[in-house]
């Protein structure tokens, strides 16, 4: 039996119209969430993700301001512009996007922001909490996966899971996570001995692996739920072969623009697996509305919970 498609799409829209609505609540208290994009020089993919992210804060109703310092920026002069976004209490997330550009000091420049207003949960004080289950803000794409799991009914404690991939963006949260809802957790990298008799014990499979459909059906037990992070782009007329051979709207849209995106997981996993997340339209939309959703999270904790500390005096 071909397996459960996790809609991505989906799920993104309904986590985004329980954001609005609690972001007109709080801008009806006076608390309208804001965020704060920084945006460093030129770089086509991430002026990409950023139209992106200003658009959906935009649709959900938060307010938001987009920095654009050039190329030739310093370290100096992103650490006073994140210092000056710190200290703006209409501002509750602080996003900068990456990379920077390649003089500019990353790491100093995110341990500097706020973590209270640290969106993206990269700042190792939200990393701390997260590894000890203090409430912090997560990483968007983890976050998201798990909202997946959740909002799909898929059952965590006691399974075994199996992350892909130990990045300190995707994979460790992601195993983090799933070790907090007391999943049995195994994390695997590029030395791990034998991948595919280690993914097999998955009950939760996690792809976070950036190559190309590198988990075929002998990785997954069958009945398995496969959530595949994986986002890469194929041009390669051989390889598009080997993953959508015969897919004839993969073939329209590949005539047509040249590319196509396949995750992680090799499509063919679908025919063994319990569940599985596309690509697209499974992971990729949770993580903007998981950023909205942060943002929106941090405006309750750091301003909401003031104004309630206040009124009880
Ligand atoms: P990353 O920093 O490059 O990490 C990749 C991880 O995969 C590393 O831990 C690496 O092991 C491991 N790995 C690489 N080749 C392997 C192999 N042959 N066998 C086993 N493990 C292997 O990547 P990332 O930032 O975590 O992203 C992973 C993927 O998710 C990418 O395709 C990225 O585009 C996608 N992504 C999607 C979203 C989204 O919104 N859906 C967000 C973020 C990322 P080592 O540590 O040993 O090198």
């Amino acid at each position: 039996m071909p397996a459960r498609i996790l809609d991505g799409t989906k799920i993104a829209a309904e986590i985004r119209a329980e954001v609005a609505a609690e972001a007109r609540e709080l801008t009806a208290a006076g608390l309208r969430p804001g965020l704060a994009v920084i945006l460093a020089g030129h770089n086509p993919a991430s002026e990409v993700y950023v139209r992106g992210k200003v658009k959906s804060s935009e649709e959900v109703g938060l307010y938001s301001e987009k920095h654009t310092p050039p190329d030739s920026v310093t370290t100096a002069e992103l650490l006073a512009l994140v210092r000056d976004l710190n200290r703006r209490d209409e501002i509750d997330g602080i996003l900068v996007q990456l990379p920077l550009p390649p003089q500019v000091d990353a790491k100093s420049v995110l341990l500097a922001v706020d973590p209270a207003k640290d969106v993206d949960g990269f700042h190792p004080m939200n990393v701390g909490y997260l590894s000890t289950q203090r409430p912090g803000l997560v990483p968007c794409t983890p976050a998201g996966v798990m909202e997946i799991l959740r909002r799909s009914g898929i059952a965590i404690a006691g399974q075994e899971a199996v992350v892909v991939g130990r990045s300190d963006i995707v994979g460790k949260p992601v195993a983090m996570l799933l070790l907090n809802q007391n999943a049995t957790v195994t994390v695997c990298h590029s030395k791990t001995r034998d991948l595919p008799a280690v993914c097999r014990r998955a009950d939760i499979l996690v792809a976070a692996i950036g190559r190309a459909g590198i988990i075929t059906r002998d990785y997954v037990k069958p009945g398995a739920t496969v959530i595949d992070v994986g986002i890469n782009a194929i041009t390669d007329r051989a390889q598009f072969d080997r993953f959508f051979a015969g897919n004839q709207k993969r073939e329209e849209s590949f005539q047509k623009k040249g590319s196509t995106l396949v995750g992680d997981v090799h499509p063919e996993v679908a025919e063994v697996a319990g569940a599985i997340t596309p690509v697209p339209g499974g992971v990729g939309p949770l993580t903007i509305a998981m950023l909205m959703s942060n943002t929106v999270k941090a405006a309750k904790m750091r301003r909401g919970a003031r104004e309630v500390a206040e009124v009880n005096g």
